[in-house]
């Protein structure tokens, strides 16, 4: 072992748990030989060493589950490349279910493995029995079988990985506490020790539970706590033969596989236990938490119905060791936005050693190259309001998380605790017309209205249906009223403001003040940033309205692509609100409320009025296919422009009815037809992008197009009125899958359920597939473009 620091490292790596340890394998495997890793105590003595380190392959999405496959092979040819064995057991996993909603989402996890690759089967009770033979299987309605899934040693995991990258070079110093972050001018510059300082490019934090005090060295924001997080462990028994499959009983809240001939039953309860931040210092070394009967005790009970053997099993011990959770149960992965250089691997929400793989790789990969592997948008380290490193926020979320990781994927399912963080101008007038809020980035917005109770879950038909439709209905028929409040706001201004966004986006950004510009953010590969729209206000001054959970992510870029232009860049997302008045007597009720020259507005243009005695800018623009527009106006003045526009005859409508609505017109939205893995190109979007080029991305771009990419979003509508498709859903042709779906809503203008989808190659319009939800499949007709009004006459007006 090397004693002494570098004076300079490429990249310092703080943390030897499973994350440092794969980052720092995968940075030397990338060629960065000088790459070293710090670790207060000895490597896997915070969490990682104690993992009961299941890997299980399917997530919810694409490339989270492409990730913990690259896991997957990775730890299984891991010995072969080391010498170092890592205790890779492939025994399968098992998944029951005890009601009926249960054995619709392991069938939907079923029909989402298959579009992924992944060998995953229906099996019934009887057959999971054959395979689980100590299981009392009297209430088990049916089973997936997941044969590829498997189990490793974490520790030596670690070790092997660590051994490779010091044969590339790299090296490791134990014993040595990170105990600050040297930053200049909002970047890293080095980290001082225990050891000494050490100068660097760039730091990986790996640090687990203690990475939002690590991140706070740097001014970084981490919101990840831990919770307490245990598992029972049993003497050998009689019936354990060798190594089991992994038995995972989500409704009971448990998984359970064989340990050294006993059990261990590991539960993820309902609520966690949360731990305070300092609680666990540097001494915690190797350490666990006192075991807590009191709380296992209903897991106990039934964990004791799912194995009878356990009442006569001899415990070993009640292991109870920490594990940190994020604000919505995703990992943080990337560069913050505070700080550059800062890059964060963490936050794993008890999926670390399955995860730890495929996100090293990624985070190694951001490192090196500037962006992950493929697209992981969802787990962007610049997601999370700044309200959610608050402590008594994570104190309240985190468990609640926890006890999320088994839930049943309902769909529009909310959380209760850390809510009501941020309110919206007319947070008042919404609750007194009887809002369903849900939470996005910390806002709370009305998902629809009339009806205050909790929904109830459902993966049919939902009980708000009607409620929706009322609201569309509304818009398409007289006048409703869309929130877009918390979409990010970015003010551009100065000299160089159109030369900098002709620099930074993709659209016609010169075009005259009073134009409203729909425009693509690209990066070098061509592929989405972020879609946005830009209000040019004047010569030297455009608006930027960005995604509500976009702002942070969106900001730094811009700001990361403004050096050498004269702009400044200013988030004004609090001061405006903005009210999407849309319908066909939204012209009457502009011209009632005093603005009628908005009428003379031409479609895509912005221009100033006065609604209600307020100033306002308003856009001719729509975002669900109906005429109106986009009204900012200062946050204070939103309630009483609000009350004239209902008095005159608007009625407020939710998220959910604008969702049904964009599907219907087959508009694409971040985070589900558009990421980082897709250009304008196969997103239909090319029409807005400058083929003269001149912006980050054009020649990656240009080079699509002549390579022959082809638009690869399609709308879809469904024979059936009844089917509920929620995104995800596999697309079959011909027994073939040939695509997945992204947005799915009922359209109630078209009176089918829709859905916008990628399919992976050219299809043409009025081809017939099946989508398949859960195992069952349905029939439906794919559209090239929108399903509602294609023209666009009712919303140009
Ligand atoms: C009971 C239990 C069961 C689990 N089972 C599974 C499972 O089946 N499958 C699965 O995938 N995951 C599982 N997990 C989760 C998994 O173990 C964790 O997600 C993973 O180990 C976290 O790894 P890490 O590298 O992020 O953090 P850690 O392993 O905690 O490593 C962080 C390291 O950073 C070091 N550090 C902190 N601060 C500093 C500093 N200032 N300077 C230098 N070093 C510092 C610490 O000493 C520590 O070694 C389980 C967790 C628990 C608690």
């Amino acid at each position: 072992m090397t004693h002494s620091l570098p004076a300079h490292a490429s990249v310092v790596v703080i943390g030897g748990g499973i994350m440092g340890c794969s980052t720092l394998y995968h940075l030397a495997k990338m060629g960065v030989s000088d790459a070293i890793l710090i670790e207060r105590n000895k490597l896997t003595s915070g969490t990682t060493w104690h993992s009961a380190a299941q890997v299980r392959a399917l997530r919810h999405s694409r490339n989270l589950t492409r990730m913990i496959q690259y896991s997957v092979d990775l730890y299984s040819q891991l010995e072969a490349e080391t010498g170092q064995n890592v205790g890779w057991i492939q025994k399968g996993s098992l998944s029951i279910a005890t009601n009926p909603d249960r054995l619709i989402h392991i069938k939907r996890q079923e029909a989402l493995a298959h579009a992924y690759g992944i060998d995953a089967t229906s099996i019934s009770a009887d057959e999971a029995r054959e395979r689980w033979p100590l299981m009392n299987a009297e209430d088990v309605l049916g089973a997936v079988w997941s044969p590829d899934d498997g189990r490793v040693s974490p520790s030596d995991v670690c070790a092997a990985l660590i051994k490779a990258a010091k044969g590339l070079g790299a090296k490791l110093f134990e014993d040595t506490g990170v105990t600050g972050i040297l930053t200049e001018n909002g970047r890293v510059r080095g980290v001082e020790t225990t050891q000494g300082t050490v100068m660097c490019d760039a730091i990986a934090l790996c640090t687990g539970l203690w990475s939002r005090e690590v991140g706070a060295m740097a001014g970084a924001e981490v919101p990840a706590l831990a919770c307490e997080h245990f598992y029972l462990l049993t003497k050998p028994i009689d019936g354990i033969v060798g190594n089991t499959p992994t038995l995972s009983d989500h409704d009971n809240h448990l998984y359970i596989r064989d340990d050294s001939g006993g059990l261990l039953v590991g539960c993820f309860e309902p609520m966690g236990k949360p731990i305070a931040p300092g609680v666990l210092d540097e001494t915690f070394e190797f350490g666990l938490l006192p075991e807590d009967w009191d709380h296992f005790e209903p897991m106990m009970m039934n964990a004791l119905h799912r194995l009878p053997a356990l009442e006569t099993a001899e415990v070993k011990m009640l292991l109870n060791g920490p594990e940190s959770f994020t604000p919505d149960g995703t990992f943080m992965l990337g560069e913050t936005a505070e700080t550059r250089g800062l890059f964060l691997g963490c936050g794993m929400n008890s999926v670390g050693l399955a995860s730890g793989g495929g996100a090293g790789m990624n985070l190694a990969h951001a490192i090196v190259h500037g962006r992950t592997a493929y697209d992981l948008g969802e787990a962007d380290a610049k997601r999370f309001a700044p309200v959610f490193n608050n402590i008594d926020h994570l104190m309240a979320r985190a468990p609640e998380i926890l006890g999320t990781h088994y839930d049943i994927a309902f769909p529009g399912k909310q959380l209760s605790t850390a809510r009501s963080l941020r309110a919206l101008p007319l947070d008042t007038e919404y609750q007194a017309a009887g809002a369903h809020m849900g939470q996005f980035y910390g806002w709370e917005r009305p998902l629809y209205f009339g009806k205050t109770k909790d929904p109830r879950l459902t993966f049919e038909r939902p009980d708000w249906f009607e409620n929706v439709r009322a609201e569309v209905m509304a818009a398409h028929e007289s006048a409703a009223i869309f929130d877009a409040s918390p979409f990010g706001k970015i003010e551009v201004q100065g000299p160089d403001a159109e030369a900098f966004l002709l620099h930074s986006c993709a659209g016609f950004m010169g075009r005259a003040p009073g134009s409203v510009i729909y425009t693509s953010v690209l990066n070098e590969r061509g592929t989405f940033e972020s879609d946005i729209t830009a209000q040019r206000i004047a010569q030297d001054h455009y608006r930027l309205f960005v995604g509500t959970a976009a702002i942070k992510r969106d900001l730094a870029w811009f700001r990361r692509h403004a050096e050498g232009f004269d702009v400044t860049l200013a988030d004004s997302t609090e001061d405006y609100a903005v009210l999407g008045l849309m319908g066909p007597e939204a012209a009457r009720i502009v011209a009632d409320c005093g603005a009628p020259e908005l009428n003379n507005l031409g479609y895509f243009k912005v221009g100033p009025a006065h609604i209600a005695g307020k100033h306002v800018r308003a856009a001719r623009m729509s975002y669900v296919g109906e005429a109106g527009w986009e009204i900012t106006m200062k946050s204070e003045n939103a309630p009483a422009i609000y009350a004239a526009l209902t008095a005159a005859g608007a009625r407020p409508a939710g998220l959910f009815a604008q969702t049904s609505m964009r599907i219907e017109k087959g508009f694409c939205a971040m985070g589900h037809e558009l990421d980082s893995d897709v250009s304008p190109i196969e997103t239909g979007l090319d029409f807005a992008t400058r083929k003269k080029g001149g912006f980050i991305g054009a020649e990656a771009l240009a080079e699509r197009r002549a390579n022959g990419a082809v638009p690869q979003v399609v709308s879809l509508k469904l024979d059936d009125v009844a089917a509920v498709p929620l995104g995800h859903e596999p697309i079959y042709l011909n027994g073939e899958i040939i695509g997945q779906t992204t947005s799915c809503a009922f359209g109630y203008r078209v009176g089918a359920p829709v859905a916008l989808g990628h399919v992976h190659g050219a299809i043409a319009d009025g081809t017939r597939v099946q989508v398949d939800i859960a195992r069952t499949l349905f029939d439906a007709t794919v559209v090239i473009g929108p399903l509602f009004d294609p023209n666009g006459s009712r919303m140009k007006g």
